[in-house]
């Protein structure tokens, strides 16, 4: 019996634990990296269709609208792929893919990882 990978995709590390501390939304990662996302700059990557035009991708968020000292109240797991935050200015539609969080945390750098 033979099945075809080509659709499973990369192996994509998943959250072992995920922590709302002072400086952000801290995530310990099965890769053994711990990376710590700023609560605001997270609700800013929202990428729902509140938050980004759906056709043209266009931002539609009014940044100055998002309040500066902004937390994710909670949070829940989305399937085994996504983790969905509340986040105290009300909003709680955003999905955030596991690679959409590690591509953040790869290429930006106010996201620290240690
Ligand atoms: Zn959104």
């Amino acid at each position: 019996m033979s099945m075809s990978s080509e659709y499973s995709g990369n192996p994509v590390s998943v959250p072992k634990q995920i922590d709302m501390t002072g400086d952000g939304v801290q995530i310990a990662w099965d890769n053994g990296q711990t990376c710590t996302y700023p609560y605001r700059y997270l609700r800013l990557q929202c990428a729902c269709a509140a938050c980004v035009e759906e056709m043209t991708g266009r931002p539609i968020l009014n940044v100055a609208q998002v309040p500066n000292d902004i937390i994710a109240a909670d949070h829940l797991l989305v399937g085994k792929y996504a983790i969905q935050f509340l986040w105290t200015d009300g909003h709680d539609s955003g999905i955030y893919p596991f690679q959409m969080l590690l591509r953040l945390a790869a290429n930006d750098d106010v996201v620290v990882c240690e």
